[in-house]
């Protein structure tokens, strides 16, 4: 942290900043020297009333701007972020820990959001048709939903809330966000920016907390609230769907992985060590997208570890804001723990470890990229979200098996397949149960593509054509003239 370091700390209400009903805060820390970088005023039902009520009032005059200028304003806040990088980039390592070049690939795919939605904010499409029994005209147009509630994790501390800030504004939802205590520096610094790119008072509104449960739920059941769109684990996903049930609500639900990452015998092994860094290190394991489970075929699978522990081996590990730091802290002790948890139990099962697993000693969060070979299908890190920076390699022998052992797990995010046959690669990618499959690709989070889960990942997408739909509703109009 340095002296000009600047940070917004309050609630923000109806575009100005507020202490908070109850006057409480809480602290948010550097993972990477476990100090204290700011004392964050923490939200009350009271704070939440506010905010509905400044949401209210102002959807009608946003939604009676012209597309085009809402689209303008989305474009402004792109352009603006994008001019701002590098200092969203240091918020972003200072309070979630990760690296320089991590964060400001987050800053950047985060702003990338507000380009897309204005480009898609003047995309509404309809369907005008004739009913082919009666003759009548089939109308059906797209209307914003409501209110939007927006609970964000904290390991993409930006990325996560423009993802679904900026298709709510395009499709004319207020929004009240709620970000994650570990991380809610990075969202309260958007919002002058929002401010200074045109969206009115009240349209975003940011509400940090320590009553994470009590808050949401209470927002939940106001009858003015009509989305509910959560990333974070399928654990606490369940619960805001059980909440979500009681007045409906559209829910987007953007939940845990457990992604597979399958390297055939015919793959190109650079290829494939390049796209495994990437699928297994963005974010130094902290995604959801994050390999957790690496197939390699055994006739390719001593290469692959020596060609893979030698790429890891080159990371450096250290405070994210170091430039020449690969990988950073993890946010916080129960983090680090449990990744240390995951590689302790591997060996315990039968694991050999090739390279890390051992975790330094602090101040700082850290654990070392590590490499684990021969992990068992019994491994709680076979079952689990590892993440961290550590990769467990597994064998494989025929396809049918491989593909099985992909597909078993409540999981249904995202899969990694790597060859140089593509009809079988394409053929493999539609038997995964997957909401997303790179072939040939360790990175697949685009802000053009439809982004989500099956199974227990998740329902709905962000990003792409569908983003801007998981905020409105469709209407029908049966008429005849
Ligand atoms: P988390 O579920 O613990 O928390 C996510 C958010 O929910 C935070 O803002 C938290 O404060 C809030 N929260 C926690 N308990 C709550 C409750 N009872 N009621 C209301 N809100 C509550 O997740 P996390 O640890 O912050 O993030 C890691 C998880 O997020 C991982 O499982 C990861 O896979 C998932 N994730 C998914 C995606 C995706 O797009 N699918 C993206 C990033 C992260």
């Amino acid at each position: 942290m340095s002296n000009s370091d600047v940070f917004y700390t309050n609630l923000y209400i109806d575009g100005a900043w507020k202490d908070g009903a109850s006057g409480e805060r809480f602290d948010v820390l550097n993972p990477a020297t476990e100090e204290v970088i700011a004392s964050v005023a923490s939200a009350e039902i009271a704070d939440a009333d506010a905010a509905l009520n400044a949401a209210e009032a102002a959807m009608g005059a946003w939604n009676a701007k012209k597309p085009r200028e809402r689209s303008e304003i989305l474009r402004k806040a792109w352009e603006l972020m994008s001019a701002r990088l590098e200092d969203f980039a240091r918020l972003i390592t200072l309070e979630n820990g990760k690296a320089g070049n991590d964060a400001r690939g987050e800053a950047a795919y985060a702003a990338e959001f507000f380009r897309w939605f204005a480009e898609e904010a003047v995309r509404t499409d309809g369907l005008l048709t004739h009913a082919p029994a009666s003759g009548a005209r089939i109308m059906v147009q797209h209307k914003p939903a409501g209110i939007a509630v927006l609970v964000t994790p904290w390991n993409y501390p930006a990325a996560m809330g423009t993802r679904k800030i900026a298709p709510a504004l395009a499709a004319g939802c207020p929004v009240i966000i709620k970000p994650a205590r570990e991380t809610p520096l990075t969202m309260q610094a958007l919002m002058p920016l929002l401010e200074e790119a045109g969206v009115p008072k009240g349209m975003v509104n940011v509400l940090p907390t320590k009553s994470s449960g009590a808050i949401v739920d209470h927002l939940l059941h106001d009858p003015r609230v009509r989305v509910i769109s959560f990333t974070g684990s399928t654990q606490v996903g369940r619960k805001l769907l059980h909440g979500a049930a009681d007045q409906v609500l559209k829910p987007a639900m953007e939940l845990g992985g457990n992604a597979p990452l399958i390297v055939f015998e015919d793959a190109d092994l650079d290829v494939a060590v390049e796209g495994a860094m990437l699928a297994k290190m963005r974010n130094l394991g902290e995604a959801c997208t994050a390999a957790n489970r690496f197939y390699i075929h055994e006739s390719v699978a001593d290469a692959f570890a020596e060609k893979f522990t030698a790429a890891m081996a080159k990371l450096k590990l250290g405070n994210g804001l170091d430039p020449d730091v690969d990988v950073g802290p993890l946010v916080n002790a129960e983090t680090r723990d449990k990744v240390a948890h995951f590689v302790r139990d591997a060996v315990e099962k039968g694991a050999e470890v090739l390279l890390g697993g051992e975790a330094p000693d602090g101040p700082g969060f850290y654990y070392p990229p590590t490499v684990m070979r021969n992990v068992p299908d019994n491994a709680d890190c076979t079952c689990d979200e590892i993440f961290g920076p550590v990769a467990a390699l597994q064998t494989f022998s025929d396809t049918e098996e491989v593909i099985r052992r992909a597909n078993d797990t409540e999981y249904g995010l995202v899969a990694y397949v790597f060859t140089e046959d593509m009809k079988r690669g394409l053929q493999v990618c539609e038997r995964l149960e997957y909401g997303m499959v790179g072939l040939n690709r360790g990175l697949v989070s685009d802000p053009a593509a439809p982004f989500g889960g099956v199974k227990q990942s998740g329902l709905g997408r962000e990003g792409g054509h569908e983003g801007m739909l998981e905020f409105m509703e469709t209407q029908y109009i049966s008429a005849s003239w």
